[in-house]
């Protein structure tokens, strides 16, 4: 599989018409593998080079270094201003013109109307415009939400400038960009990932933590072992209607996201449920390994699983068991994000080939099942267009539901590896970018899996 297949076509063209644009030029970019690398780390060789060339930049074009010159030059330098999502292929302005969450929640109190993060502050004036708004009543709420000192009766144009001009400054917070600045770690100086498919900042309301709970379940269902495709048929099958499917492992405790995992619960006593772990799934769990010969669990926390099952009754702290799951599905996740953010491109289409791509077998049929979730009859699918662009946007889900849970979950366990587990993952990602044998690499990332269960096991962590 290759990988252009999971960066959206629309961001190969603009990457392909960045890297040949004049403006671009000298600016370091290798060509290998058919590819650019596009992304680096500041401390790599090419990432010195590019800040050299944008010390330089910054001389011709006069701006001072200074924090936050960076994201001047390359907007600067920018021919279009306008960015391509990797992810959706959606294009966004780079100025800041798009609404934070507080200023929507602004207007919505002033005008009654609703807007999303990817309006822009010029949707804004145009929509309350059409609705009736006087210019004077427009004016007068941007000048007080944005501390301006001009008058009502000035033009709106002017003020949405200043608007903007103000969060540029970083004296306000009710605008951000299309995409934030990222240089020397992407060749234009922005994120990877536009504003439409990056989570959002601001937590804590109620709606959020719904939307979030369930990103969050993306990443533990996309990166999980079982039958993807068949689970999430049986789910939505008619068996389900009226009541709730439940995994009766919790998918936030690393088990896998599987047809003979799925049971009937009233829904009531599933939103009630969430990520415990009860003495009786346990040893249902145990049932259906049994009587399916699986596993019920993800390969990388097996030792922890094999160690609760060998060591349950019913007077076992279930609480501990579930936070060693817990906590080692947070260490599998980090460890994708360390390898995605430090090899880039080439992470990414190492994890595709031994991590994502040997799933698709499972998405090539259709399926019917008994009530145990047992498979019972699979017809090939048509191989068409769509079912290969559900696959590629399967991929392209994965890793952003890895970046979506670094940036949440690690913000609230804090989860740290060690030094020598550092050095680990550097030596691995190094193997990675060396192009060194796949399988070599694999079971070094599993060793490394394992030294991790084992000292959670040993409640060494
Ligand atoms: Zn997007």
């Amino acid at each position: 599989m290759s990988i252009e297949r999971t960066w959206h076509p629309k961001f190969i063209e603009y990457m392909k018409f960045i890297v040949n644009h004049p403006n671009y030029k000298g600016l370091a970019i290798n060509f290998t593998d058919d590819s650019y690398n596009w992304v680096t780390t500041k401390k790599s060789e090419t990432g010195k080079l590019r800040l050299k060339w944008a010390k330089e930049k910054a001389k011709q074009l006069g701006i001072k270094e200074e924090p936050g010159y960076l994201r001047k030059v390359m907007y600067a330098v920018h021919p279009t201003k306008m960015k391509v999502c990797q992810i959706c292929g959606k294009t966004l302005s780079l100025n800041y013109i798009y609404l934070n969450r507080s200023l929507i929640s602004a207007i919505e109190k002033e005008f009654g109307c609703e807007f999303t993060e990817l309006n822009s502050i010029y949707d804004v004036a145009h929509l309350l415009k059409e609705k009736g708004y006087s210019d004077n009543e427009i004016n007068k709420f941007f000048i007080k939400a944005f501390k301006l000192n001009n008058k009502s009766t000035d033009d709106t144009k002017i003020i949405v400038n200043n608007c903007i001009e103000k969060c540029i400054e970083g004296s306000s917070k009710y605008l951000g960009p299309g995409a934030m600045s990222n240089f020397p770690d992407r060749f234009d100086g922005f994120h990877s990932y536009n504003r439409c498919c990056r989570s959002k900042e601001d937590t804590g309301r109620s709606k959020e933590n719904l939307r979030t709970y369930n990103k969050d379940r993306r990443a533990y269902e996309y990166w999980s072992d079982g039958n993807l495709y068949a689970a999430n048929k049986f789910m939505h099958s008619s068996f389900f209607s009226g009541t709730s499917a439940d995994h009766v492992g919790p998918l936030s405790l690393g088990f896998i996201h599987d047809p003979r995992q799925l049971r009937k619960l009233n829904k009531k006593d599933n939103s009630a449920k969430r990520d415990r772990l009860l003495y009786k799934d346990i040893k249902e769990l145990q049932n259906i390994e049994d009587i399916n010969n699986i596993c019920v669990i993800n390969w990388y926390s097996d030792l922890i699983w094999e160690f609760i099952k060998k060591n349950i009754d019913k007077t076992s702290d279930l609480e501990k068991f579930r936070k060693m799951l817990k906590i080692n599905l947070q260490y599998y996740m980090e460890l994708l994000w360390n390898i995605i953010n430090i090899c880039g491109r080439k992470g990414e289409m190492f994890l595709i080939k031994n991590f994502l791509a040997p799933k698709y077998s499972d998405f090539k049929y259709e399926y019917t099942f008994n009530e145990l979730g047992q498979i019972t009859s699979k017809t090939p699918r048509r191989e068409t267009d769509d079912s290969r662009k559900e696959f590629d946007r399967f991929v392209r889900i994965s890793f952003v539901s890895v970046a979506e849970f670094h940036e949440k979950e690690n913000r609230k366990t804090n989860i740290h590896f060690s030094k020598n587990e550092e050095e680990k993952i550097q030596y691995i990602c190094k193997l990675i970018d060396n192009d060194s044998d796949n399988k070599i690499i694999v079971n070094m990332i599993k060793e490394f899996v394992v030294s991790i269960e084992k000292n959670l096991i040993e409640n060494k962590e």
